[in-house]
């Protein structure tokens, strides 16, 4: 098997994520010989923390709050990398650094999954940050996808929208979310307690929701969706999906993503398995 031998994950902080139970489950299962760690990288430092990387012809991840500027340092992105000015995944080709944005992937495969199988044609989407960034690229690919985003300041949510031929800026949230198919949170609105970021009440029926905050036992929005009949999946897809596909670029095979969810504490949803 080729492949990097040592995997980071370059974040700041770092030590909360789930990233390397998770890829170092699908390596050994996958019976490779490498190694993911976390790495607390401060934002002045990391400029050398990438070329000593390089070095060591190492590859991995970058989140929070690196990903814009880790795109700056690579040789070559993908065009995902580009169209959303961030990296989350990085390798080397050759000696060339590729940065590539592969949470455009996970979100969309967490979204088809909750969707059983499918995309949606009107996207109603809360906060207008990087996530939301990702939810817009990967939507404007969904055939005729409309997408109304509502943040909760509107100059941002108008500025997010002019960014997007597809998007528009829901004057309030309710018109936002009225006739949605598919209602993705991209706030932290729920992280660290069960705050909700919308009133269920005003989904449409048959409406799906997408939470991308993930927490144990599932976040407030998604047990309250579901009790009102809805589809709903928390973020825990989209990391394990994101996380799939860089594992692809690393070695070009798939991981076992049976494995990975099992390493998070959780049993894979049949519907999010290919
Ligand atoms: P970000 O760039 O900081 O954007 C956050 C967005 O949420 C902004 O529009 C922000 O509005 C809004 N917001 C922040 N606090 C809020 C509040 N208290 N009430 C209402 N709106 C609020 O963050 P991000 O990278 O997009 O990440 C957003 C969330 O997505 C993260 O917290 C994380 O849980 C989740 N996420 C999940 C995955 C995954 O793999 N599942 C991947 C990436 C992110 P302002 O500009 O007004 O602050």
């Amino acid at each position: 098997m080729t492949g990097p031998r040592l995997l980071v994950l370059l974040g700041h902080p770092v030590a909360h994520s789930l990233s390397p139970t998770m890829q170092n489950a699908a390596l050994q299962a996958g019976g490779i010989d490498a190694v993911y760690q976390a790495r607390d990288v401060v934002p002045e430092a990391l400029r050398e923390v990438v070329e000593t990387l390089r070095s060591e012809r190492a590859a991995g991840n970058v989140t929070i709050p690196h990903k814009h500027v880790m795109a700056t340092l690579c040789d070559r992105l993908t065009d995902a990398a580009r169209a959303a000015g961030a990296v989350n995944a990085f390798w080397l080709d050759a000696d060339a650094l590729v940065g590539d944005n592969t949470d455009i992937a996970g979100f969309d495969a967490a979204a088809r999954a909750v969707l059983g199988g499918h995309a949606a044609r009107r996207v109603a989407l809360i906060g207008a940050g990087g996530a939301a960034a990702a939810v817009a690229i990967a939507t404007r690919a969904w055939p005729d996808a409309e997408l109304v985003v509502w943040t909760r300041r509107a100059d941002a949510a108008k500025a997010f929208a002019q960014r997007f031929d597809h998007a528009r800026a829901a004057g309030t949230l309710r018109d936002g979310l009225a006739d949605a198919d598919l209602v993705v949170n991209a706030t932290p609105l729920g992280l660290q307690d069960d705050a909700l970021p919308l009133p269920i009440d005003a989904l449409a029926p048959g409406a799906a929701v997408l939470d991308l905050v993930y927490r144990p036992g599932e976040t407030a929005l998604v047990h309250a969706a579901r009790a009102a009949g809805h589809r709903a999946s928390d973020g825990m897809a989209m990391l394990v999906e994101q996380g799939a596909a860089t594992f692809m670029r690393w070695f070009g095979i798939e991981p076992d993503r049976s494995v990975m969810w099992r390493a998070l504490g959780r049993a894979a949803p049949s519907t999010s398995m290919p």
